[in-house]
């Protein structure tokens, strides 16, 4: 038996004014009932972090997470936040290799090693985000591009650091575009992506660590996707930002 989470992650990017990310917690919150079983991760940028914590305080299963961190725990890094200062107001997830920050931060392997040390030490679950490009899918390179993902910075950590680890598989050529991947293309990946754990670690480790899909899931196409047996739920972008579609995703399983 696997101890596998059903999962469903908001990442509002760059979106929402304070008035506004109040009111989108508080509409969601409410049409969620006490009892879901679904964790239910809410990803504000971080002037909202503490708002979005408070509404959520009194329901179940309903989390903050941030969308970044620092390398560092502290210092001159202006314009940064770590992860001692998320953990402060309540954080317990961190994104963690979204694509974005790699196109346009230029964030590397190494950088994600070490944030996501830091995430740890502040008991913070890093959700590892991979994914390839439409030209990586189209000259087939797209497993080789996953598997070297994987294996740079998973290598540097224990059984025991990844078991606090999320996975979201995010094919960039899915991410903001309309275009998403179908749930036979995410299957075979979510169940690539548990042998390329199997091979770092073992198959209990794999069996148990939760893989996220990500890349314009909505609540059209949310059911088929977490239908799949290596699916465990999704990292949405544009469709988390609409109380009535995000919440329709969570009753998708
Ligand atoms: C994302 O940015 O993680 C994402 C999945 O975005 P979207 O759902 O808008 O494709």
């Amino acid at each position: 038996m696997s101890s596998r989470k059903k999962i469903v992650a908001g990442n509002w990017k760059m979106n929402k004014s304070l008035q506004e990310a109040k009111i989108l917690a508080e509409q969601i919150t409410n049409q969620v009932n006490e009892f879901d079983e679904v964790t239910k991760i809410i990803i504000p940028p971080f002037p909202f972090l503490e708002t979005v914590k408070q509404t959520i305080s009194n329901k179940p299963n309903f989390y903050i997470g941030a969308q970044n961190c620092h390398t560092n725990s502290s210092g001159a890094f202006t314009g940064e936040v770590s992860a001692n200062m998320l953990h402060s107001v309540g954080c317990e997830y961190v994104l963690i290799g979204h694509s974005e920050r790699r196109q346009y931060f230029k964030e590397k392997d190494a950088d994600f090693i070490l944030k996501i040390k830091e995430a740890l030490k502040n008991n913070i679950h890093p959700i590892f985000c991979i994914g390839e490009t439409i030209h990586e899918r189209k000259t087939d390179n797209h497993f080789k591009v996953i598997t070297e993902q994987l294996t740079a910075v998973l290598k540097e950590f224990s059984v025991e650091e990844f078991s606090k680890f999320i996975l979201a598989y995010e094919p960039v050529w899915a991410i903001g575009t309309g275009e998403t991947a179908t749930s036979a293309q995410a299957q075979e990946m979510h169940a690539f992506i548990r042998s390329i754990v199997t091979d770092i670690f073992d198959s209990s480790v794999a069996a148990n660590v939760s893989i996220l899909y990500g890349g314009s899931c909505n609540a059209q196409n949310a059911q088929e996707l977490f239908r799949c047996p290596d699916v465990d739920g999704g990292l949405i972008g544009g469709a988390s930002l609409k109380a009535d579609d995000f919440c329709k995703i969570i009753f998708s399983f």
